[in-house]
């Protein structure tokens, strides 16, 4: 016989992998304080205090609903002292000391600010911050000599650290399919990242690009990149090459947890055109003009009328934008990955992410498969 009422504890497992991925997180107010706590870590190249904080926010994230009392606690893997530290600061108190403190701190912000430019890592923007570099501005007058990647990154910061819509993503998707269509038709291209996941807006967008036959993907990277370059949709790009045969490691010995696919880095250039072409692909033919699909009694002059009235109501569109004083394009990040067939289906799982459930990865990307 109990007389005391037992405390539901909550049941998730330990690998990050075996929970079921939700968008929906009841606990926002606990896990953004670990997020902002992990972030410091990371940003201070603490990276195991990093992976700690990551993990408890990701536990966190995965429970049903908000966690009210310490005991409901018990037993949930991956909550370290430190984590249950900071939780029970939020519980009991309404904030994390911590991570007001640090959230305040001329040190984090001045971090968050360079590492926002694409191309700035912790190690630089820990340098920077040294010589008395704390902002843009200053990071403008100090005269650094910054890399082709910071440069671009400086150029468009406002453009790339504004979040990237799923709408935009897939406008985006649609260039990069002409692309993979025109440079070597039967190439498959698949979204990846935080938007195949579900997510509504991301940092980025990223895309995994394949061919069912083995081998035919070899050299395709150049051949999109060259495309979508002549077209004018890159303002930046680095490729990086498949080292996964060149590797002196060898396959399974892998040097570090990045994988090895072929991967281009690039800044795109989304323009208002672009938007609304998609907006209308039904009527979008390949050579950008329209076809009117509404039948009309007297086709040789209403037709002509329906499509010049589109045009008039996209130029006023156009000319309000203009107004408004908005530019008619902006930048944002795509990143690209080529793979081969056989490796497809590791590729896919890396890149579509998390980050927390990949952390304890063998590196998945290394295996062949046969
Ligand atoms: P966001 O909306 O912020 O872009 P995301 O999940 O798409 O979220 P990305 O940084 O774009 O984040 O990364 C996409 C996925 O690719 C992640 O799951 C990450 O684990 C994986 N990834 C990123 N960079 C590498 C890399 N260099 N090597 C292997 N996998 C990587
Ligand atoms: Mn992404
Ligand atoms: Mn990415």
């Amino acid at each position: 016989q109990t007389s005391q009422a037992e405390v539901v504890v909550f049941s998730v497992p330990s690998y990050a992998c075996q929970r079921r991925s939700t968008l929906e997180n009841h606990n926002a107010v606990l896990t953004d304080a670990l997020a902002l706590l992990a972030e410091n870590a990371e940003l201070s190249e603490e990276e195991g205090r990093g992976v700690a904080f990551r993990r408890a926010a990701a536990v966190l994230k995965a429970l049903p609903r908000p966690v009210t009392s310490m005991t409901e606690l018990r037993g949930l893997p991956c909550l370290g002292d430190h984590s249950l530290r900071v939780i029970k600061d939020i519980l009991e108190n309404g904030a994390s000391s911590e991570a007001e403190s640090t959230k305040q701190s001329e040190r984090y912000k001045a971090l968050k600010v360079l590492t926002g430019i694409f191309g700035v890592g912790a190690k630089t923007a820990d340098r920077w911050i040294r010589e008395g570099i704390l902002g843009l501005q200053q990071l403008q007058e100090s005269g650094q000599t910054l890399n082709r990647a910071q440069q671009a990154g400086l150029e468009h910061y406002d453009d790339l650290n504004q979040p990237v819509t799923k709408a935009d993503a897939d406008v985006i998707s649609e260039i990069v399919e002409r692309a993979v269509v025109s440079v070597l038709p039967g190439a498959q291209m698949t979204l990846i990242g935080g938007f195949r996941r579900g997510k509504q807006s991301g940092h980025d967008v990223d895309f995994l690009i394949t061919h069912p036959e083995e081998g035919r993907e070899v050299g395709l990277m150049p051949k999109v990149v060259s495309w979508l370059e002549s077209q004018g949709f890159l303002l930046y790009q680095k490729t990086t090459r498949n080292s996964y045969l060149e590797s002196k490691d060898g396959p399974g010995r892998p040097s570090s947890n990045m994988d090895r696919f072929e991967r281009c880095f690039s800044i795109f250039k989304l323009t208002e055109k672009e938007r609304r072409r998609t907006k209308h692909p039904e009527t979008a033919t390949e050579n950008g003009l329209r076809t009117v699909s509404t039948p009309e009694p007297d086709p040789h002059s209403r037709v002509q009328i329906s499509e010049r009235s589109r045009c008039e109501d996209e130029e006023l569109e156009v000319d309000q934008t203009k107004q408004a004083g908005h530019k008619l394009w902006r930048a944002v990040r795509v990143d690209l990955v080529v793979s081969p067939i056989s490796q497809f289906a590791f590729a896919l799982l890396g890149w579509t992410g998390s980050k927390v459930s990949l952390q304890r990865r063998t590196n998945i990307s290394e295996l062949e498969f046969n």
